[in-house]
This record gives structure tokens, C-alpha cells and sequence, in this order.
């Protein structure tokens, strides 16, 4: 087969995103993340096969992933990038092609042009690779923090993916550089005195490694890919001896403390319930059993970071939180900023996104006996669309 064929590295376990799923199988408007790019260079004209290199572990994943496309059958990739690419340039001998592409699963918008230039750069140059200047002054790290010096960045790029290559040149070139740790393709190649081109790359070529690229990738999708699901959440705890009780992450003073098997958080009970909710993730109590000991005097923070944390490894994100207390005391109002801060402080949303509120029940009902608390919180939720759950 002569033609340029596209490598695709989904190899990694790269779990930075916090997810339980490599990164480039999370949710993406409806599909995984390397589906995107799979699907660039198969629509591609100037590409003749895509194969993608994986890790044993994810055939599943994979099938799922690109379902109903036409690719070469994967490869499994190795220990470090470095090998995987080196075991999928092997896989690629019987079929000769001209050139390479190697790309990351997790660059989900490779362009048509961005792609047709990294191929006609190939005519003249073994190798060559999408890249942006730097526009950032650069500093350099010193001792404490402070800085030991600024880089000139004249002549400095950012190396993106694709990077195309002549395909006789790489193979050899990545045979002779297996058990270094070089850090791209075009080093590979640099290494092996091959000539690698500079062509322009593209900002919407961006990797996904953090939460906050993987909602940049959503939004940038078509028609929006969003869904908000709600949750609601509900809790009572008992008054008892003590002079001080936690509500939502703060603690008060008052004349009595709340009983129960954690620290009692009445609030934070209830956000937690109602962000499970939200994800059809049960209850705090699924979660965190009362009958394990080990969640006795838990301070129930821990309870709202789970909750936020599985909203996250979905790649959604908290829309809003907001909770009521029931109660004839402790008087909220003069805590709520506190409250405020620090429930956005564990879910890592910004202030506005959670409201605290208050209310009596004109001294009617177990509230209004001043035997306990209650409270209720409502929690959205934004998902990507359908999509790979976890
Ligand atoms: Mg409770």
C-alpha cells in the first residue's frame, strides 16, 4: 500500500482527568474522545488507513469507541509512548506505506487543512510537525518560587500533533532510538538527523489533559452537547449535648451540637444526596454506610468531594447548588458568606453557583421544638450528551 496512513496513540493511562477511564474513552458529546480525531484523518481524501495503537486492557473500550468505522485493527502499544508509536510504525511494514502520520487520541479536532499541510511538507522534508509559536514570555523558576530568569522565545514552537513522517526514515529512526526517553516523534527523528519540517498548527488542535479543556472541547462541538439533570437532597439530624455544630463545612457556635454518625452535617447532607441525585448515583448512605466504622466523626466534606468528584469523571460539571436549612437556630444569615466559600472551595466552582439559604417553621413541627435541623438542597448538573458514562 503505498499512501499515508494515520497512527493513532491511545495507548496511555494517562488518568489526570480524574476519571476511572483513560482519557481519551471520556465522554465527548456523545462519543469518546478519540473518536474524534479517528474520524478527521478517516474523512481525510489524502489518507489511505487509520490505525490506532491501544492499550490491552481497552479492547472494549475501543470497539465501543469507533463503532461502525473502517480502520486498520488496532495495535497494542507499549510501556511509554515512545514504544507505542514504535510498536504501531512495526505493524505498518507489510503495508509500506509512504508516509506517517502519528497523532494523540486526545488532539480531538485536527483540522483538513492542518492535515494536508503536515502531508505536503513530506515532499520535501523527512518529516514534519504541527507546531505554534510561543506567545508567552517565558520565565524561569527559581529558588522559592521566585523568578531566576527570562527566556528569549525567539525560534521557539509548540509542538502539537500530527506529526508526518516519511515512513522507511521513522521506523528506522525509532528502532535506533527504543529504550530512550525522548519525548516526541520529531525528537525521534531529530535524533536521527532526519529533516522535520515546521508547518503551522492550529489552536483548536488542542490536547485535552484537564477538566477545563475537555468542557472547552464540548462547547466548541456543533449545537451544543450538553444535558442538566437535577437532584434533590434531604437530611435531619437530632440536637444534643455540645456548643458548637457543622453546618455546611463551617462550624458554629450555638447551645447544643447535632447528633450522628458523622460530624452531622446537616447541609452538607443534603448537598451530597442531591448531587448523587442528579447522577443516579444513590445516596450518601450507598456511599459512605453508617455501618462502617470508618466513616465515624467523618467530617462530611469528604462526602461532598466524592459527590463532585463523580460529577467530574463523568466530565460534567456543577451548574448549581443550593441549599435551605430548617431551623429556628442557629441564625444562619451571619455564616452564609462562610458557608458560601467553603462549599464552592470543596466542589472547586465558583461562589455564585451555590446559594444558602434559611428558614423557620413559625415554631410548628420538630424544628420548631428545637429538637433538630433539617435541610433540603437542590443540585444541577451539567453532563456531556449521552456518551460513555464513565
Ligand atoms: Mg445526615
Amino acid at each position: 500500500m503505498a499512501g499515508c496512513i494515520a497512527l493513532i496513540v491511545a495507548a496511555g493511562r494517562g488518568q489526570r482527568l480524574g476519571g476511572e477511564l483513560p482519557k481519551q474513552y471520556r465522554a465527548l458529546g456523545g462519543h469518546a474522545l478519540m473518536r474524534y480525531s479517528v474520524e478527521a484523518f478517516l474523512r481525510h481524501p489524502r489518507i489511505t488507513g487509520v490505525r490506532a495503537i491501544i492499550h490491552p486492557d481497552d479492547r472494549a473500550l475501543y470497539d465501543r469507541a469507533v463503532a461502525g468505522l473502517a480502520l486498520l485493527d488496532p495495535v497494542h502499544g507499549g510501556a511509554e509512548r515512545q514504544d507505542s508509536a514504535r510498536l504501531g510504525l512495526e505493524s505498518l511494514g507489510a503495508l509500506a506505506p509512504d508516509h506517517v502520520l502519528i497523532h494523540d487520541a486526545a488532539r480531538p479536532f485536527p483540522d483538513s487543512a492542518l492535515i494536508a499541510r503536515t502531508i505536503d511538507a513530506l515532499a520535501s522534508h523527512d518529516g514534519a510537525v504541527a507546531a505554534l509559536p510561543v506567545t508567552d514570555t517565558l520565565k524561569r523558576g527559581g529558588a522559592n518560587a521566585a523568578i531566576a530568569g527570562t527566556l528569549d522565545r525567539t525560534d521557539l514552537w509548540r509542538a502539537q500533533t500530527p506529526q508526518g513522517f516519511r515512513f522507511a526514515p521513522i521506523l528506522a529512526a525509532h528502532r535506533a532510538a527504543k529504550g530512550l526517553a525522548l519525548t516526541d516523534d520529531a525528537a525521534v527523528a531529530e535524533r536521527a538527523g532526519l529533516s522535520v519540517a515546521l508547518v503551522p498548527g492550529s489552536e483548536e488542535n488542542f490536547k485535552v489533559t484537564t477538566e477545563s479543556d475537555l468542557a472547552r472541547a464540548a462547547a466548541r462541538l456543533p449545537g451544543g452537547a450538553w444535558e442538566y439533570r437535577t437532584g434533590l437532597g434531604f437530611d435531619v439530624h437530632r440536637f444534643g449535648p455540645g456548643d458548637t455544630l457543622w453546618l455546611c463545612g463551617v462550624e458554629v457556635a450555638h447551645t447544643h451540637g447535632l447528633v450522628g454518625h458523622s460530624d452531622a452535617d446537616v447541609g452538607l447532607h443534603a448537598a451530597t444526596d442531591a448531587i448523587l441525585g442528579a447522577i443516579g448515583e444513590g445516596d450518601i448512605g450507598h456511599h459512605f454506610p453508617p455501618s462502617d466504622a470508618k466513616w465515624k466523626g467523618s467530617p462530611s466534606h469528604l462526602f461532598l468531594d466524592h459527590a463532585g468528584a463523580l460529577v467530574r469523571a463523568r466530565g460534567g460539571a456543577i451548574a448549581s447548588l443550593d441549599v435551605t436549612f430548617i431551623c429556628e437556630r442557629p441564625k444562619i444569615g451571619p455564616h452564609r458568606p462562610r458557608m458560601i466559600a467553603r462549599v464552592a472551595e470543596i466542589l472547586g466552582i465558583e461562589l455564585d453557583r451555590v446559594g444558602i439559604k434559611a428558614t423557620t417553621t413559625e415554631h410548628l413541627g420538630f424544628t420548631g421544638r428545637e429538637e433538630g435541623m433539617a435541610a433540603q438542597a437542590i443540585a444541577t448538573v451539567r453532563l456531556p450528551l449521552g456518551g460513555m458514562g464513565r
